[in-house]
Order: C-alpha cells, then sequence, then structure tokens
C-alpha cells in the first residue's frame, strides 16, 4: 500500500518535475531552469532526452529526485484542462504540484514516524494527522489549497514536537 501510495509514475505525469520546479547550475544540474519553464532536454511527450546519460552529463540532481507520486496527482486532476495553451492554468498546475510534493513528503514522514518509540497518545495524533494529510494528497482538487496549508502547518509542528520528545 504505502509503495502504491508513494510511488511516481511518470508514465501518468506531463513532466512537472522538470517544468514546475527551477533548479540552477551546480554539481548536480547542467544549467539554470527557472520554475514554471520546460527543461531544454524535456520532449514533448514528457520524457527526458538525456534520461540514460543523467550522470554523465551532470544531471544527477534529476536522478535523485523523487516526487513520491506528486506528478501524477497534479497531472490528473488537469487532465482534461488546456493547460498547454493557457498560461493561468499552467501556473496554477504547477502550484498544485509544488503543493502536492509537500504533502507527500509531510505523508510519508508521519508514516516512517510509526517507528519511533513514543507514548501511544502521540501516534494517535501522528495517526489523525496522517489521514488528514492523505485525505488533501489524494483529493481531486486543482488548486493549492488553505486546508492543505494548514495541515502542513500542522504536520510540521507535530514533527518538531515529536524531535523534542525524543530529545528529552
Ligand atoms: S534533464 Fe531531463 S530529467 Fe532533468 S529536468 Fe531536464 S528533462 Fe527533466
Amino acid at each position: 500500500m504505502d509503495e502504491i501510495v508513494f510511488s511516481a509514475d511518470c508514465s501518468k505525469c506531463f513532466g512537472l518535475c522538470c517544468t514546475a520546479l527551477s533548479f540552477e547550475r551546480s554539481n548536480r544540474f547542467g544549467h539554470d531552469k527557472l520554475a514554471g519553464q520546460p527543461c531544454q532536454y524535456l520532449a514533448d511527450d514528457f520524457r527526458c532526452r538525456i534520461h540514460e546519460r543523467l550522470e554523465d552529463l551532470g544531471y544527477g540532481g534529476c536522478d535523485a529526485f523523487d516526487c513520491l507520486g506528486a506528478g501524477q496527482r497534479a497531472s490528473a486532476a488537469f487532465a482534461t484542462e488546456n493547460w498547454r495553451r493557457d498560461t493561468a492554468i499552467a501556473r496554477r498546475l504547477h502550484a498544485r504540484f509544488s503543493q502536492l510534493l509537500l504533502l507527500q513528503e509531510m505523508r510519508q514522514a508521519l508514516v516512517t514516524a510509526a517507528n519511533l518509540d513514543v507514548p501511544a497518545e502521540l501516534h494517535q495524533r501522528r495517526l489523525g494527522l496522517l489521514q488528514r494529510v492523505g485525505d488533501e494528497a489524494d483529493s481531486d482538487d486543482k488548486d493549492a489549497t488553505g486546508a492543505a496549508q494548514a495541515v502542513l502547518a500542522d504536520g510540521k509542528a507535530f514533527l518538531k514536537s515529536l524531535a523534542a520528545v525524543l530529545a528529552a
């Protein structure tokens, strides 16, 4: 179940990590790219034209990146929208993708925290948050939502409190 929840399915994604996100030329990326701008190596079918040579050509950062399933979720929500021709819709798609990235990262952190030796009450809270985060990540929302922002803030505060308990 977790594998399915967190597995990226690039075959069902509009190349969002290669478009929505920015990166800077470094030892992980070979050129500068602005957020919202398709990478120069992204093909029309959303495949990477240098996929087999990413490391060799200095794009190890691409190889290491994992959207945890945010890409196919955002793409599914916008499948019937004309985001290719309408930049306003494309901006909404990219914003939703960015929020889904955070939701999936939070979701994974809350799942991983199941192994922590903390009081049962904290695990109850963790499960409640996990449910909320999962509901937001699996919703059909087309826009970054205030509800998702709120649950992300709650999750961040909870993880901080867990770290404090573990450090005590
Ligand atoms: S190099 Fe390939 S994987 Fe990296 S951003 Fe460009 S198209 Fe995507």
